[in-house]
């Protein structure tokens, strides 16, 4: 048994099989340590350096609890910049391509606030989006995220170092206390830990060391 193996893990059949067409033959080193605890539901504060395949480890555990005919935001991704989200957007739409009628939503800044309204009125399941405008949404109801179940913070160091951690804070009043919350990061900090204590449970830490 390669412990490296995708199917080592409790997923789907349609997950595996579109895995493997995505050309992810096996787990990259954080996948592996994260995924078996992220799928039983912990909260989880995962560092590992950049392009080792954080999204896939959180876009992977969210998937795989998604509940596709529940039209209602249940994962919320916030990430740095326009750009990370961007681009965390398009890798989980691969990951889901097998899920049909998967609505992902970016809400950032520097896009137009107006059509980001009738995007929202038409729903989604995931949104993945800046600390700032989603906020913006929460305040003014046009996002509601009573049904969300997990919370993830891509590249925590990063917005933290831009002075989110106000906005991160007031987002986290709108989200129900029962949900399981993922934080993804680059290097490994005292205000990590700080954020963790504030918004996590019971967090298991995995750190992976870099070779280089
Ligand atoms: P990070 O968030 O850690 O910086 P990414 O999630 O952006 O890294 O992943 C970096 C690249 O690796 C992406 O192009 C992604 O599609 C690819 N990738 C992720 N997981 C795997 C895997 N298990 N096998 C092959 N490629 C992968
Ligand atoms: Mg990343």
């Amino acid at each position: 048994m390669n412990k490296k193996d995708f199917s080592n893990l409790p997923l789907s059949k349609e997950m595996l099989s579109n895995l493997n067409e995505i050309g992810y033959k096996e787990m990259t080193p954080i996948q592996a340590q994260s995924l078996p605890y992220i799928l039983e539901g912990r909260d989880v504060i995962a560092q590992a350096k950049t392009g080792s395949g954080k999204t896939a480890a959180f876009g992977i555990g969210l998937l795989h609890k998604l509940q596709v005919k529940k039209f209602r935001v249940q994962s919320l991704i916030l990430c740095p910049t326009r750009e990370l989200a961007d681009q965390v957007a398009k890798e989980l739409r691969m990951l889901a391509r097998f899920k049909h009628n998967i609505k992902i939503l970016t809400l950032c800044g520097g896009s137009a606030f107006g059509p980001q309204l009738g995007s929202l009125r038409h729903g989604a399941h995931i949104v993945v989006g800046t600390p700032g405008r989603v906020l913006k949404h929460l305040k003014k109801e046009t996002l509601s995220l009573e049904d969300l179940d997990t919370l993830i913070l891509d590249e925590a160091d990063r917005m933290l170092d831009m002075g989110f951690s106000e906005e991160i804070n007031e987002v986290l009043s709108f989200v129900p206390k029962q949900r399981q919350t993922l934080l993804f990061s680059a290097t490994y900090t005292d205000e990590i830990l700080d954020i963790s204590a504030s918004i996590q449970k019971d967090a298991l830490n995995i750190k992976t060391v870099s070779t280089e």
